[in-house]
């Protein structure tokens, strides 16, 4: 019987680095293998590691190479940290992936903000042969005819797949996206739907005044926003508390039938808020939503 294989660890190195606008930068990831790569929704999320601060970069290969690579010594370990693929095509063996940098303080954003092309990295994703779609969190019900997307720069790249996944549909929903990004000069041009408001919320208008307060533009937009009707409970919402300190705010959409979906993913303190206050106070309805911290101010999730 043919073994089924999950995600698989491919070796590439970038073929282009682009500037996509003041904190974005896309890698185009290149390498024969990646003929094997697949990618199942918009949202795919990827891991990606990194070379050592040696500069050496060795992954574990084997079914136990999870359990040796956290076997071996930090210092020696390539750091990983999850991406989304931003598009994949095979036949030129190329992947892109969009990277928000965020200075020096983590391996990913550094690593992005001095490689060049030749550099190489180690990429974990799903293979041709998987059967099924781990990794995507992207599931709208068949029917929805209004989605609500909440991301900040993180999950700009995730965003903008969806928006160009819904305008490929025939009868594409209503869509409201509330961006935040670090700076004005990263609200960039999306292709979506035809019915589609996006709202930018930037941090700073230049870069001579960053600004750190990450996701409290998103937090005010949407207590300020005239969303839809909320879809209120029957009775009173129970919305159990995350330790999000602890652990990792990841609550996704029940696979129901249902007009209304929203898709909310950035800072986990800036997610939580959200939620507390679209479930918690407005009453929307918890199984309608997903709700991912994809990361965590002061933390660092692999
Ligand atoms: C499913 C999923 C998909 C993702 N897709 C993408 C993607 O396509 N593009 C992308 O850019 N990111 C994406 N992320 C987020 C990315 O994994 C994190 O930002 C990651 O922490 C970056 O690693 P690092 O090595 O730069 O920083 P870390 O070593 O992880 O963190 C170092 C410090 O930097 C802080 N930090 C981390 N990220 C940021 C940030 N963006 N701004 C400010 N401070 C930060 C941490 O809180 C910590 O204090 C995704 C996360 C998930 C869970």
């Amino acid at each position: 019987m043919a073994q089924r294989r999950t995600f698989h660890l491919f070796d590439v190195s970038v073929r282009r680095r682009i500037e996509l606008s003041p904190s974005m930068l896309r890698f185009v990831f290149a390498g024969d293998c990646l003929a094997q790569a697949r990618s199942f929704g918009p949202d795919q999320r990827i891991k990606i590691f990194f070379p050592n601060e040696a500069g050496e970069l060795s992954v574990p290969r084997g079914e136990d190479w999870y359990a040796r690579y956290r076997d071996q010594h930090e210092a020696q370990r390539a750091p990983m940290r999850t991406y989304t693929i931003r598009a994949l095509r095979e036949d030129a063996c190329e992947m892109d992936v969009d990277f928000a940098v965020h200075g020096d303080a983590g391996p990913a954003s550094r690593w992005a903000l001095n490689a060049r092309p030749g550099d190489r990295v180690v990429l974990m994703a799903p293979h041709a042969s998987q059967d099924d779609s781990g990794g995507v969190e992207w599931q709208p019900p068949a029917d929805v005819r209004e989605v609500l997307l909440i991301a900040d720069e993180t999950a700009l790249p995730a965003v903008a797949g969806i928006l160009e996944a819904l305008a490929a549909q025939a009868q594409p929903p209503k869509v409201r996206a509330y961006i935040e990004v670090p700076l004005r000069g990263d609200a960039v041009p999306l292709h979506g739907p035809r019915d589609m408001q996006v709202h930018w919320l930037p941090r700073a208008e230049h870069s001579d005044s960053i600004a750190v307060d990450y996701g409290a533009r998103l937090v005010a937009a949407i207590r300020a926003a005239e969303l839809a009707p909320a879809r209120a409970h029957a009775q009173e919402p129970v919305l159990a508390e995350i330790d999000i300190d602890r652990e990792i705010l990841w609550e996704q959409a029940a696979a129901t039938a249902s007009d209304f979906y929203a898709w909310i993913a950035g800072e986990a303190g800036a997610v939580m808020a959200i939620r507390r206050h679209l479930v918690g106070e407005r009453g929307f309805d918890k199984s309608a939503i997903s709700f991912m911290g994809y990361w965590r101010k002061g933390r660092v999730l692999d």
